[in-house]
């Protein structure tokens, strides 16, 4: 050590950005890198995790064959500032002789945080840049969750300070601005002129064309590495439930198509009919506000076949104006109720079904109406139907799948179910009592609901 003198030290540039997402950093560090032949370029977008001292080793390694390297990272920490300086003074003699020295040079991209013009140009160009970038997919994962992240950094931004360490470590500050729709250009220029100001030893002037020319194909450059977006990605909000909504005047119908049967089946049934869970359902106001049909519940999938449904509901039919929403309201969705836009189902009341505890309607879904395919039309429930009301919140309204499955397999087809005069009444089991409180009344064949829409809750 003793023998080098100090003229056989070495200088290296290491250029540090200070700045927040969008400022163009890494444009301007491809304009640099490609007019100084002798300038590098890492970026941490570049790095997969652990991350621990990677950069800092790569810039590093670039310096072996370079003079300069620029390190393309937000560095909008003081830790951050602080960490390369510590890296490059312990790892250094790991690439590089003992006798070189650093010169620290800082691109100071951000002059105030809370600048208007800064928060619309960077957000516009993170939004313009879309997917194109390795790790921050504006289009994929939505404006609000990149806005978010871009918030995040200018929240935290800690601005140069060069009275205090680190940043009083830089031996050179060169101020940028992110004002103009040509910010990269003049902060490339700024730079090579403030370089062969301080360094004329190493950074020659470049032509106006030379610039112009490397700031557009820095514009065209498309990241090679793209991280998979993990963790950080927006959690895509996935409906619960897709069904047939009976609007108001459809369910008004639908009651009274009830009361008619009802009524018809009293007037030509010797034994009286038992309305007490129907009257019981109105007095309580025990009716479900919406009316609906389930065609698929997302706990079907827990079932292979049932599962099947699903999907082809939820990852084919509708699959596309799923991710839409996710894109256009990926705060609001979550827990609402969205109605499938070019949709239509027709449906026909089949036979209204009632035991003591609930009441409802066996429906046929006739046919599901879309503008641009064909849907084929399925339903995870055995026996399609509407809910008309529990006669308490403990009966969940799940349990109408039983009462259909008994009165109708029971009875065997549910075309079939209803005694010409009467009634069905489920007289297989053992537990006559319990039966007899249980009935199939048919609907005429013609009861017909077209042109329902169909909704997605999520
Ligand atoms: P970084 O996040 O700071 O690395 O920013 P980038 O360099 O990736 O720039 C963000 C987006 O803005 C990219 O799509 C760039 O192509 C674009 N961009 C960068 N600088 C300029 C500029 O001076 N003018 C225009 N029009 N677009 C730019
Ligand atoms: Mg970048």
């Amino acid at each position: 050590l003793s023998n080098i003198s100090l003229t056989d030290v070495i200088y290296k540039f290491v250029i540090v950005n200070v700045a927040v997402l969008g400022c163009g950093k890494t444009t301007t560090s491809i304009i640099l890198s490609k007019l100084l032949p002798k300038c590098g370029h890492v970026q941490s977008d570049n790095i997969t995790k652990p991350v621990k001292d990677k950069l800092t080793r790569m810039a590093l390694e670039t310096l072996k064959d370079h003079d300069m390297v620029i390190i393309d990272r937000g560095n909008h920490l003081l830790r951050e500032r602080k960490q390369i300086f510590d890296e490059f003074e312990d790892l250094y003699h790991e690439y590089l002789p003992i006798n070189t020295k650093f010169k620290f040079v800082c691109l100071n991209y951000v002059s105030n945080k809370h600048s208007p013009e800064l928060w619309n140009l960077t957000r516009n160009r993170i939004i313009k840049r879309g997917d194109n970038h390795q790790t921050i997919k504006a289009e994929t994962q939505g404006i609000k969750f990149a806005e978010s992240i871009m918030k995040g950094f200018i929240n935290r931004f800690q601005p140069v300070d060069v009275d205090h360490e680190p940043d009083s470590k830089f031996n050179v500050i060169i101020d940028l601005d992110v004002h103009s729709n040509e910010s990269s250009k003049s902060n490339a220029v700024k730079v090579l002129n403030a370089l062969f100001e301080y360094y004329p030893e190493v950074v020659s002037p470049v032509s106006d064309e030379k610039v112009e020319q490397a700031f557009q194909e820095a514009l065209d450059h498309k990241p090679e590495l793209t991280i998979k977006v993990g963790k950080a990605k927006a959690k895509k909000i996935k409906p619960v439930y897709i069904g047939i909504r009976l609007g108001d005047k459809d369910k008004a119908r639908v009651m009274d198509e009830i009361e008619q049967l009802l009524a018809r089946c009293a007037a030509k049934n010797n034994h009286p009919v038992d309305m007490s869970t129907w009257v019981t359902l109105k007095q309580l106001g025990r009716i479900p506000m919406n009316l609906h049909v389930t065609l698929a519940h997302i706990a079907s999938t827990r079932d292979k076949k049932l599962g099947k449904i699903w999907n082809r509901y939820i990852n084919e039919y509708f699959s596309k104006f799923i991710q839409e929403l996710n894109k256009k309201l990926p705060d609001e969705l979550n827990g609402s109720v969205q109605t499938l836009p070019n949709t239509k189902a027709h449906i026909r009341l089949k036979s209204l079904c009632i035991s003591e505890k609930l009441a409802c309607v066996e429906v046929e879904i006739v046919a599901i109406i879309n503008e641009s395919q064909s849907i084929t039309v399925e339903s995870t429930n055995a026996y399609p139907h509407i809910t008309m009301g529990t006669v308490d919140q403990t009966i969940p309204a799940v349990e109408s799948n039983l009462l259909l499955q008994e009165l109708i397999r029971h009875c065997g087809s549910s075309e079939i179910a209803e005694a010409p005069d009467g009634p069905a009444k489920n007289q297989i089991s053992a537990d006559e009592e319990n039966f007899n409180r249980k009935y199939l009344y048919k609907f005429p064949p013609d009861i017909l609901f077209e042109d329902l829409n169909l909704f997605l809750q999520f």
